[in-house]
C-alpha cells in the first residue's frame, strides 16, 4: 500500500468500516450475505493493517474491535454472563507458524494444542439446570444473544434432560449438513422460493425463527466444543469434549490433541484434501492450546482469546456467487 496521509487514512478507514458493516449486517442480521466470505476477510484485512499502521484510528465502533453480529428485533434477548467471542484468524502456515511462537513467548515453554474442525454454521450456547435444557441462545453481538430455546428443543442431536442433574453451559456449531442443504434448496426451488447461498446461513435463517415449527422441520444439527466454566476435574479441552460426549453432546470425533506445529500442518493437509468429502461443512481449523489454565492466563482481548486461532481454507471452487440470490427465510 503507497503510503497516505493521516487525513487519507482516515478517510480510506471509514469507508472500508462503512462497507463491511453494510455485508456484516447482511451476513449476520438478515442471514443474507451479499458477498463470499473470502471478499469480506480482504477487505477485513484491508482495514486491520491501516489500523495498525495508524493506531490513533482504532475506533472501539470498528468491525475489527467488536464482535461482529447483532440481534433481530423480533426475537427475545439473552445476555450472555460469559461474553460469546469471535476468533482470531490466518490464512497461511506461516503466520500459523508466527501464532505457536507467540504462544511460546508468552507461556514460556512448547504447548499441546487441540486441534479441531471450524465447522461452517453458528454459535449456540445451551444452559442446563439441574441435567435439564432451560436455554438456548445465539451469539448476537457477544454480550446479547437471542433465545431460540423453542427451536433447540426441535434439534435431535440436542440433549434436553442430562444423565447427571447439574448446572451447566456448553456451547457450539448448530450447522445443516450438505445433504439436508441440498434437499432443503431443491424443495425450495421447486417451489418457486427464493434458495440459500450455503449451509451457514441455512442453518442461521432456520435457527432464528419465531416458529419453531419451522426449525423442526429443517433438521439442525450441533457440534458441542466448549464447556463453560468446567469443574476444577476438567483440566484440558480434550478432556473437556470427551466429558461432554460422554454427558450426550454431539461433539467431532475427529479433534485431537498434537504436541508440534507440525503435526498441526499435517492434519490441515489431510483435511484440505477430505474436506469436499464431509458430510458437513467446514472453512477450516481451529488450534486451541489445550491446558485450560494456560488458556485463563493468557486471556482474551475485548473481540477474540489469545489462545486459539483459526487457520481458514482458501474458498472452495464450487462455492456460489451469492450477489444475484433473492433471499427470504
Ligand atoms: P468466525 O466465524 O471466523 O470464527 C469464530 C466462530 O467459529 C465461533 O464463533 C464459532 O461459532 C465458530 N467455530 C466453528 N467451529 C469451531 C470450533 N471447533 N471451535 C470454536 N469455534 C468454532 O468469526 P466470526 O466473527 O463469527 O465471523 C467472521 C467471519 O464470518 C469472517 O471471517 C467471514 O468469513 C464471515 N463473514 C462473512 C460476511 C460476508 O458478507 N460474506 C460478513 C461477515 C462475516
Amino acid at each position: 500500500m503507497s503510503e497516505l496521509s493521516l487525513a487519507q487514512a482516515k478517510l480510506e478507514v471509514l469507508k472500508l468500516r462503512k462497507q463491511l458493516d453494510s455485508w456484516a449486517y447482511a451476513y449476520y442480521v438478515q442471514d443474507a450475505p451479499v458477498v463470499e466470505d473470502n471478499i469480506y476477510d480482504q477487505v477485513y484485512q484491508q482495514l486491520l493493517e491501516l489500523e495498525q499502521k495508524y493506531p490513533v484510528l482504532i475506533d472501539p465502533d470498528s468491525i475489527t474491535q467488536r464482535v461482529g453480529g447483532n440481534t433481530k428485533s423480533d426475537l427475545a434477548k439473552v445476555v450472555h454472563e460469559q461474553p460469546m467471542l469471535s476468533m482470531g484468524d490466518v490464512f497461511s502456515k506461516d503466520e500459523l507458524l508466527e501464532f505457536d511462537q507467540r504462544i511460546q513467548k508468552m507461556v514460556g515453554h512448547v504447548v499441546d494444542y487441540n486441534v479441531e474442525l471450524k465447522i461452517d454454521g453458528l454459535s449456540l450456547s445451551l444452559e442446563y439446570k439441574a441435567g435439564k435444557l432451560v436455554r438456548a441462545s445465539t451469539r448476537g453481538n457477544g454480550h446479547i444473544g437471542e433465545d431460540v430455546t423453542a427451536n433447540a428443543m426441535h434439534i435431535e442431536d440436542i440433549p434436553k434432560f442430562l444423565p447427571q442433574k447439574i448446572d451447566i453451559e456448553v456451547r457450539g456449531e448448530c450447522y445443516m449438513d450438505k445433504a439436508t442443504f441440498a434437499k432443503l434448496n431443491f424443495e425450495r426451488d421447486d417451489q418457486g422460493l427464493a434458495i440459500f447461498a450455503n449451509p451457514r446461513n441455512a442453518a442461521a435463517g432456520s435457527l432464528r425463527q419465531l416458529d419453531a415449527n419451522v426449525t423442526k422441520k429443517r433438521q439442525l444439527s450441533t457440534y458441542i466444543y466448549t464447556w463453560v466454566n468446567p469443574p476444577e476435574t476438567i483440566t484440558s479441552q480434550h478432556q473437556a469434549i470427551l466429558t461432554m460426549a460422554e454427558l450426550g453432546f454431539h461433539t467431532n470425533t475427529t479433534g485431537c490433541k498434537l504436541s508440534s506445529i507440525n503435526e498441526v500442518f499435517d492434519f490441515i493437509d489431510k483435511y484440505t484434501n477430505q474436506r469436499s468429502e464431509l458430510t458437513y461443512g467446514i472453512d477450516g481449523i481451529v488450534l486451541k492450546v489445550d491446558d485450560l489454565a494456560l488458556q485463563a492466563k493468557l486471556g482474551n482481548t475485548v473481540k477474540i482469546p489469545r489462545w486459539e486461532i483459526a487457520y481458514k481454507f482458501p474458498p472452495e471452487e464450487q462455492e456460489t456467487v451469492v450477489q444475484n440470490i433473492v433471499w427470504t427465510v
